[in-house]
């Protein structure tokens, strides 16, 4: 018996054979003709375009986004081009393809942004597929229920396995930040990233416990018992946590919490039962500035789906909040420290050719429903006085030419800590939400996309928990309402100190609601020893 710990990417319990994926390649034949084998590139190209359409028909719309990603890079003839030219100069096609495609991993690997690295991914994806396909041999498929080993998985791999049957994923490298770790956290794929070399051969039994970060290889008795014992604490804490879904989220002390949901595509929300929360406390709305900038019909009918779903509870959206950690290609620029830089309410105000087109998008489905907005990344005043005047000039604007508005309430994200620390000058704007994975960051000076110092990045550090009291009461002292839509909102841990600190709506993840309901019924706000304060 063996084993190791790892980092939890998305939590549960799984036991099952192992199934390595660093399988054995199989010798290619060159045939010496470089025209040969450019025909066996673009044949084995276009091989892969139509494998993953037929991914592409079976998955839903998340999987379907990061399968498209892969299909507009394989079209994408400046990333074969190396690997044409290698072959016109004597290289057989798996060889300039493996070349090709590494260099193209390796500059993704290098990149210090975290969305570039999580996206080296997607690039083996494609590059063991194309030399699949070059090679003639075809995807072994884990047995239903295995558990997935190997350094990283591929987003195809993951969404080509049944995992109704069960199973998990170990990987010995990997990131909790990349596409495939965010496919099995919103399918309950238990999976660990970062566990370090397994000595363990094809069909070994394991135990994954996604919940304490470990692995068990042949596991003996006392192994197995303590597996069931905790994966039957977790069965049986789902259960109760489903069973209080539509159940208003109340404390011990019989405080009424509003449970708010964060959405990001508006399609989301159909899987959420509306009668299950108080409203949207976060629509973001990076996702639609995915695939180049959406027009203003584009935005109209994504707001007022999520409204109309919403059926007159509130829903907040906030506008783009592209920089940092998100780049929208032909909006943000290149920076050397992107989360110190031009991002968020800043980028926006930068090219107001593109927020005005927003603007009017949301002041359009203001129509629709109980629309609030919200300003991201806000840190002077400045900042949001020249976004109010923009929304004015735009609404004026609309009414002039006839075209139903209305002027949304408008708000700021707390997430700068110049903010936090004196949110006196913003008085005046119409509520806050507090967003806890900027502000940690921003205060403990822990970036959130990395891992080494992902101890420093605590929501519960005191001078944290400090500053989100605070702004809890400024607001009240004001009759500001403040709410906080950051992962905390929906963290176990991080829940009793929120409602000590006398927040009374929390935004959380869909896939989070459950859990933070009952979180929210275990609290006494009147009790001490909340948490680290
Ligand atoms: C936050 O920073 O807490 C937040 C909700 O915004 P995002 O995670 O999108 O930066
Ligand atoms: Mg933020």
């Amino acid at each position: 018996m063996s084993a190791l710990s790892g980092t939890v990417a998305s939590a549960g319990y799984a036991e099952g054979p192992l199934f390595r994926l660093d399988r054995e390649s199989v010798a290619y034949q060159s045939s010496n003709d470089p025209v040969t084998e450019a025909r066996r590139l673009r044949d084995a190209l276009a091989g892969a375009v139509i494998a993953i359409g037929t991914l592409i028909e079976r998955t839903d719309e998340e999987g379907a986004a990061i399968l498209e990603f892969q299909v507009a890079m394989l079209e994408d003839d400046a990333l074969s081009a190396p690997a044409f030219a290698a072959m016109t100069a004597g290289s057989d096609a798996v060889s300039a393809w493996t070349a090709t495609l590494n260099a193209e991993v390796e500059g993704y690997e290098a990149a210090d942004d975290s969305y570039f690295q999580a996206r080296s991914a997607d690039l083996r994806d494609i590059r063991d597929r194309v030399l699949r396909a070059l090679v003639g041999a075809g995807d072994a498929m884990p047995p239903a229920g295995a558990v997935l080993c190997g350094n990283d998985l591929t987003p195809t791999q993951f969404l080509s396995i049944d995992w109704g049957k069960g199973g998990g994923i170990v990987l010995t490298k990997g990131s909790a930040a990349s596409h495939v770790a965010m496919l099995a956290r919103a399918r309950g794929v238990p999976m660990l990233v970062g566990v370090g070399e397994l000595s363990a051969a094809n069909d070994d039994p394991v135990l994954v416990d996604a919940e304490h970060g470990r692995i068990v290889v042949l596991p003996d008795l006392a192994e197995r018992q303590a597996f069931a014992e905790a994966s039957g604490r977790r069965r049986a804490f789902l259960e109760l946590a489903q069973s209080r879904l539509k159940q208003p989220a109340i404390t011990a002390d019989a405080q009424a919490i509003n449970m708010m949901v964060n959405v990001a595509e508006p399609a989301e929300v159909e899987a959420v039962d509306i009668a299950s929360c108080d409203g949207v406390g976060l629509m973001r709305t990076e996702f639609l500035f995915g695939h180049g900038l959406p027009d203003e019909e584009t935005q109209l009918t994504a707001y007022r789906k999520v409204l109309d779903w919403a059926g007159g509870k509130p829903v907040t959206i906030r506008t783009v909040d592209a920089g940092g950690d998100k780049p929208v290609a032909g909006f943000t620029v290149p920076e050397t420290n992107p989360f110190l830089g031009l991002r968020g309410i800043r980028l926006s105000l930068s090219r107001p050719d593109i927020f005005r087109v927003q603007i009017r998008a949301l002041l359009r489905a203001a129509v629709f429903g109980d629309l609030k907005v919200m300003f991201p990344m806000v840190s002077v005043l400045t900042e949001y006085r020249t976004a109010a005047d923009l929304f004015a000039d735009e609404a004026k604007a609309l009414t002039a030419a006839g075209v139903a508005n209305r002027m949304p309430p408008l708000g700021i994200m707390v997430e700068v800590p110049a903010v936090a620390i004196d949110p006196s000058p913003f008085a005046g704007v119409a509520f806050f939400s507090i967003g806890s994975n900027d502000l940690t960051q921003y205060v403990m000076a822990a970036g959130r996309d990395n891992g080494a110092v992902a101890a420093l990045n605590d929501v519960c550090h005191p001078a944290v928990q400090m500053l989100i009291r605070s702004v809890v009461q400024f607001g009240r002292r004001r009759n500001i309402p403040v709410s906080l839509c950051g992962d905390a909102g929906g963290d176990p841990t991080a829940i009793p100190s929120l409602l000590k600190s006398g927040l009374r709506t929390l935004s959380v993840a869909p896939s989070q609601l459950a859990f933070a309901k009952v979180a929210v019924s275990e609290v006494d706000t009147t009790g001490s020893g909340n948490g680290k304060i």
